[in-house]
């Protein structure tokens, strides 16, 4: 239903304020500094549409600036040649100084992103300190192994071998809209724990969280050079990836411009991890309650306004509670209270952009004309501000736009299924395999259906869960590489065999 309730509602914390008003730089080799153009971005509160802030859009020598600085950082040992456990006390201290900021940080990603204040003070702030340290706590775990050298060896003669693990270089961060500074925390936390330097770049769309993170990091001790953030657009992110000294890219966004990078990033053989877009399915079996299953379809399929790579977006129902599922999901969606995302009891907000809006209506326009039938939403809610009403979408085949497409906002699409055979083809059926997860109290068909699901992480009655300890990444045009545990790290740097004669 449509609130008759201001727009939006005005940030309590003074220090947003007070962000807002400055006028933003490049924070590169450990100061701010003007670009050397004059464009800017306009930033835009979805709620209002209001623009917000201005920031600048880096060019190429901008972005030449920011690899070099990363580069001369790396290379003087500034932040390289310091002891792993100095590094992890600097790390330290800036999770502190993410925390002691955390409120202020909060409304600032609400308020450019458009997404709940709940969201953002439990997950993308809230969650960050315990990853940073989680991360930082792995700066003193990166080891080789001994080995054996016998097989090719001079007769008589004796070795020592042993491999270690040494930072790539400058790594090129791009970054998403959706969680803005929490992904970008997935990208930099490893690679400075791994004694990589970086250039991180976050949205056009969404940068105010990543300006202020690059201070705060700053402050907790990290040397000139070590992090340094330009803002920007695709073409800034493209100069990024094509400069030569860039050592590796690390990428989330969508499988499009992933697949661009990776052509790009070919040429020169620049190592490349890529978290791409999901189109992932969640699967209720029959034994499964109708209201735990409502309940784990609101969360996955219509947690941050569905604009969640890992979101749920195609439901199989068993056949058998497929009715009662349908009417009890409509009920639901139709009660949620629409507004913005400073207002803590508005649990539907807008989506991040007028663009993006548009692409999401879009989208369920599509499914409509191709014979698709919207039962809940499916259009945009009275109100000033980028709002797309969550729906739900019966009657869409497979082979429908709705039902093979990325939508990235609050659309499901529904359909029933009869067996197991028939639930893991629909859920296996596209080129993505982000995530996927398995509604059902029945063991036997948990361990049947996991191995047979090809997505990169199977949730069990849930959905969304993430932490630092478990390995998040895509099989198929979802990604290649995976954020958190020791091997995100590992993909910060070479591995070198080391052979002494004795
Ligand atoms: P996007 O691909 O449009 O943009 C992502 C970033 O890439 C932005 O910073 C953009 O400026 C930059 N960019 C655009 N063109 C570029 C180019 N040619 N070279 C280098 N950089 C370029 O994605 P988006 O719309 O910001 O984010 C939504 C997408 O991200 C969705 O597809 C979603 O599934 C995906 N995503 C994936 C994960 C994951 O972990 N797998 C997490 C979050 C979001």
């Amino acid at each position: 239903m449509d609130q008759a309730q201001p727009a939006s509602l005005t940030p309590t914390d003074p220090r947003v304020t007070a962000f807002l008003a400055r006028r933003h730089q490049l924070f590169i080799g450990g100061a701010w500094r003007e670009p050397a153009a004059v464009a800017l971005l306009d930033v835009h509160d979805p709620a209002t549409g209001e623009v917000i802030a201005r920031v600048p859009c880096a060019n190429a020598q901008d972005v030449d600036a920011a690899v070099k600085a990363a580069a001369e950082a790396f290379t003087n040992g500034a932040w390289t040649g310091l002891p792993p456990a100095e590094r992890e006390r600097i790390l330290l201290r800036f999770a502190d100084a993410v925390e002691a900021n955390a409120e202020e940080l909060a409304q600032l990603e609400t308020l450019n992103q458009g997404k709940s204040i709940n969201i953002a003070r439990h997950v993308d702030i809230g969650g960050a300190p315990a990853y940073m340290r989680y991360i930082a706590g792995l700066t003193t775990k990166l080891t080789g192994e001994t080995l054996d050298v016998s097989i090719g060896a001079i007769p008589g003669a004796k070795f020592t071998a042993y491999t270690r693990r040494e930072p790539l270089g400058v790594v090129a961060a791009i970054a998403p809209w959706n969680f803005p500074m929490m992904i970008g925390l997935w990208k930099i936390m490893p690679a400075l724990a791994a004694g990589c330097t970086v250039v991180l770049k976050p949205s056009e769309v969404t940068p105010l969280t990543s300006l202020r993170l690059a201070e705060l990091a700053a402050e907790a001790g990290l040397p000139a050079g070590v992090l340094n953030l330009i803002t920007g657009d695709g073409a800034t992110g493209r100069a990024l990836v094509d400069h030569p000294l860039v050592s590796k890219v690390t990428f989330t966004g969508s499988t499009e411009t992933g697949k661009a990078i990776a052509l790009a990033t070919a040429g020169r053989l620049v190592r490349t991890s890529l978290e791409l877009g999901g189109k992932n399915p969640a699967i209720f079996l029959k034994d499964v309650p109708i209201d735990q299953a409502v309940g784990g379809a609101l969360l996955g399929g219509f947690f941050n306004n569905g604009q969640v790579c890992a979101a749920s977006s195609r439901l199989y129902v068993a056949r058998e509670t497929y009715g009662a599922f349908v009417e009890a999901l409509v009920a639901a969606v139709d009660g949620l209270s629409i507004g913005p995302g400073m207002d803590a009891s508005a649990q539907v907000n807008p989506v991040v952009s007028a663009a993006h809006r548009d692409k999401v209506i879009g989208s369920i326009e599509t499914a409509r004309r191709d014979g698709a039938r919207i039962v809940a939403g499916g259009d945009l809610p009275n109100r000033p501000g980028y709002y797309v009403r969550p729906t739900v979408i019966v009657d869409a085949g497979p082979d429908l736009a709705i039902s093979r497409q990325e939508v990235f906002g609050p659309v499901v699409t529904v359909t029933a299924f009869d067996d197991e055979a028939e639930a893991l083809r629909l859920a296996n059926d596209t080129s993505m395999g982000l995530t996927a997860s398995l509604w059902t109290n029945d063991l036997k068909k948990v361990l049947d259906y996991v191995p047979r699901l090809q997505a990169g992480t199977v949730w069990v009655n849930s959905h969304n869960v993430l932490d630092p300890n478990m390995p998040f990444g895509g099989f198929k045009e979802s990604g290649i590489g995976r954020d958190f545990g020791l091997a995100s790290l590992e993909g910060y740097t070479e591995l070198k065999s080391v052979c002494m004669a004795h």
